[in-house]
């Protein structure tokens, strides 16, 4: 079973419609949206949930019982996460880190830990096959471990069903859900556009995948639209000895087939969707 991961240095490349189409031209495979923070695959897969798990983050501190107003919490929290006003101590989650110390020293055992739910996440169905996706409460973190969560139920379901591939969308930039979406796939499709700020992105995530060793292929997405930041995309590309494994034209049936819910491999007046069937059957014929 192999694990692919589509990733982008920024939002708006083009990153979920490519990772999309992947799915929908498939076969014995998983699919994984790991863009927690901003889950859009499910959009397009329509999934029918069949089962949800509710995700918690790590422990929190709050008040248990009653507090004799001693300070020793406020004082020997490293996060500044207590404040004492009028003698009401409290506790913000935000900046809890979880480590207890308070707990440890509180001599009235007035403290607590409690893991709080911060997002769920979903095995579904999809008429394109098994999806396993989440949802991160607004303002929850730990991102990064919500995507390792949502990877490691999604290879259980492959190995238990045979499945040859798992293909995830990773989230865009470089944070931690996008190191957590990397972390043992085999091989990383990374999509760009011949811009300025296109590049400068790429080049950010490009070192992470190199760091992790992972085999990277590039994917030019609207090839057209500047020709010297093209060339400058495919002089790098050269020069680390990375495979540009697909240039996908600017195509005006793209918004077409977002706004309709469509995907571009279905399209016959799609010339993005024809040089996407033709990047998905270099994929597959790869050995890695
Ligand atoms: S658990 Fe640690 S970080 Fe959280 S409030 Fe207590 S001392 Fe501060
Ligand atoms: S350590 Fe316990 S008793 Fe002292 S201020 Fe904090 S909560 Fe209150």
């Amino acid at each position: 079973m192999k694990q692919m991961t589509i990733i982008s240095g920024k939002g708006g490349t083009g990153k979920t419609t490519l990772a999309s189409n992947f799915i929908k031209l498939a076969k014995n495979h998983i699919a994984v949206d790991a863009d927690v923070d901003a889950a859009n695959l499910y959009i397009l897969l329509k999934p029918t949930i069949l089962q949800t798990q509710e995700f918690t983050g790590g422990p929190i501190a709050y008040l248990k019982g009653e507090c004799i107003n001693c300070g020793r919490c406020e004082e020997l929290c490293r996060f500044d996460a207590i404040s004492d006003s009028l003698a009401d101590i409290k506790f913000d989650n935000l900046k809890c880190e979880g480590c207890g110390v308070c707990e440890y020293v509180c001599p009235a055992d007035a403290i607590g830990l409690k893991a709080e739910k911060q997002g769920e996440y979903y095995i579904s169905d999809t008429f394109y096959g098994k999806f396993v996706h989440a949802r991160l409460d607004p303002g929850a973190e730990n991102s990064g471990k919500l995507v390792t969560i949502v990877r490691n139920v999604a290879e259980d379901i492959a190995y238990r069903e045979n499945k040859e591939l798992i293909i995830i969308d990773g989230a865009p930039g470089i944070g931690c859900s996008v190191i957590a979406s990397l972390n043992g796939v085999d091989f990383v499709v990374i999509i760009i556009e011949p811009t300025l700020s296109g590049i400068s992105d790429f080049l950010k995530i490009y070192d992470v995948v190199k760091f992790f060793g992972i085999k990277p292929f590039v994917v030019i997405n609207k090839k057209d639209i500047n020709e010297e930041n093209r060339q400058k995309i495919i002089r790098f590309c050269a020069s680390g000895n990375t495979e540009i494994i697909g240039e996908i034209p600017y195509d005006e049936r793209i918004p077409f087939n977002l706004a309709n819910n469509t995907f571009a491999v279905d399209d016959t007046e799609s010339i993005a969707g024809k040089e996407i069937k033709n990047i998905w059957e270099k994929i597959i014929s790869l050995e890695l």
